[in-house]
């Protein structure tokens, strides 16, 4: 028998005329999931009134609960709904919401979101062609690997704080516990990485110490008596989540039971931000898989290289070194080759009538760049233009013309492009370029020779 049976079959809600005000009583027995009966009675004016009782609050780990639907309202998502206890945690204090489901005995509810407002717990779901109806009873089922994710991390942070605010004398000035990283905000805009080593190491010795956490409130008359790490937000009776004899916070999350269940803290990077520090950081699960997803990586590489994982960061700067010599030694080649295809061109350039010069040639194989110089060297010289293209799946054309040739080449070259099937391309009178369609060199050379054909034509005309 599924949850959702086990509440057809052994849930009553009696609806008691009780006098002015009316009386629900719930009453939730589950023998098979262990759970003791349970019952809720409240009367009309504390339906609408009473906040949610929060289950979190007294138990982080429990991931299950029995409540009745004691508001609905419609929502742009869906619908909110609000329960007379939850152990759904609402987006507060750096910490994300929980999501989870919301159980009926005619169909599940994707807990969507969780909004506290008033000390009332919102959960909400999807829109659905059977709402949850005030007065209804429901098991609720949070997502335990993204609560105890949260709690890893939560806990982690308030470690983590009081690791930088011993070991630097900095407190935490913001946190956030995102979806894939975690963050702290340090009031200083340098740290040196032998400090964030020396408080990696710190917050990992609580952590092998396995302290307990203890969560208790105490009466704000009486919070001097507590050595805070920051001043709590809020009044009253005022929780406190300690880390034994080493952190105390003001906190409403949910967190592990002892420093153990945090599990690695390992810091990733930080950024300056004006005056201060942003230092990323991972607990638990997510550090334990960025460390395999790291060690995998650099394995890998290292195998390519066919050397060992300590070898690679030496390797690495090897190879950057070689990389940049290597490319010194190509811009050098590559001139030279400009060199000498420039003369080349200059004696194969075939003469028109009124004396200006023509060097019209495809290549297979030479970048945006080496045609760009060598289209500008050739034009350097009186009465040349010069028509230049480089095959392949993005295959460039370069056109330039002498100071002296009256001629505007940027028409020539869009109409090439045109005929190639391409549109990315302009320019000026005397140089033009474009390019990106994919040609064979026979197909540019076919292009440029037409091109060549066309400012004869228009020099015929003239003369
Ligand atoms: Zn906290």
């Amino acid at each position: 028998m599924n949850v959702r049976e086990e509440i057809r079959f052994f849930t009553f809600f009696a609806f008691f005329a009780c006098g002015k005000s009316a009386v629900f009583v719930c009453f939730n027995v589950c023998p098979s999931h262990g759970r003791t009966p349970q019952s809720a009675v409240l009367s009309a004016a504390n339906i609408i009134d009473a906040m949610t009782q929060r289950l979190d609050r007294s138990d982080a780990f429990l991931m299950e609960f029995d409540a009745c639907v004691v508001d609905s309202q419609e929502v742009s998502a869906g619908f909110a709904v609000r329960l007379d206890r939850s152990t759904f945690y609402p987006s507060a204090g750096g910490q994300p919401n929980d999501t989870g489901t919301l159980i009926t005995h005619e169909r599940d509810h994707t807990v969507l979101d969780v909004v506290e407002k008033d000390g009332a717990i919102w959960h909400v779901v999807a829109a659905s062609a059977t709402p949850l109806p005030i007065g209804s009873l429901v098991h609720g089922c949070i997502d335990w690997q993204r609560r105890f994710d949260h709690m890893q991390q939560h806990s982690g942070q308030h470690l983590l704080s009081q690791a930088f605010a011993r070991r630097t004398n900095f407190d935490t000035i913001a946190v956030h516990i995102g979806a894939q990283e975690c963050t702290l905000d340090l009031p200083t805009p340098t740290m040196s990485i032998a400090t964030l080593d020396a408080v990696e190491d710190d917050a990992n010795a609580i952590v092998h110490e396995n302290r307990p956490l203890r969560i208790y409130e105490v009466d704000e008359s009486e919070i001097s008596r507590v050595p805070l790490r920051s001043a709590p937000k809020v009044h009253g009776r005022i929780r406190i989540v300690e880390i034994e004899g080493y952190d105390w916070s003001a906190c409403g999350g949910t967190h592990v039971r002892s420093t153990g269940q945090i599990g690695l803290i390992k810091l990733l990077r930080t950024e300056k931000r004006g005056e201060t520090t942003r230092v990323t950081f991972l607990c638990g699960g997510r550090a334990l898989r960025d460390y395999r997803a790291v060690h995998r990586d650099a394995s890998e590489i290292a195998a390519s290289m066919s050397i060992g994982r300590p070898e690679l960061s030496h390797a690495i700067a090897r190879l950057r070194d070689e990389t940049r010599t290597i490319a010194k030694s190509l811009a050098t080649a590559q001139l030279q080759l400009v060199e000498y295809e420039t003369r080349e061109l200059l004696t194969s350039a075939y003469t028109l009538p009124n004396g200006w010069r023509i060097a019209a040639v495809a290549w297979d194989d030479h970048d945006a760049t080496m045609l760009r110089t060598t289209a500008k060297r050739l034009a350097g010289e009186p009465g040349i233009i010069a028509l230049l293209g480089s095959a392949g799946t993005r295959a460039q054309l370069c056109f330039a013309r002498a100071h002296n040739v009256a001629l505007d080449v940027a028409p020539l070259l869009r109409n090439a492009l045109q005929a190639l099937g391409g549109t990315k391309g302009g320019g000026s009178p005397d140089f033009a370029q474009g390019g990106g369609i994919s040609a064979d060199r026979a197909t540019l050379q076919q292009a440029l020779n037409h091109c060549a054909h066309q400012i004869e034509d228009q020099i015929s005309t003239a003369l």
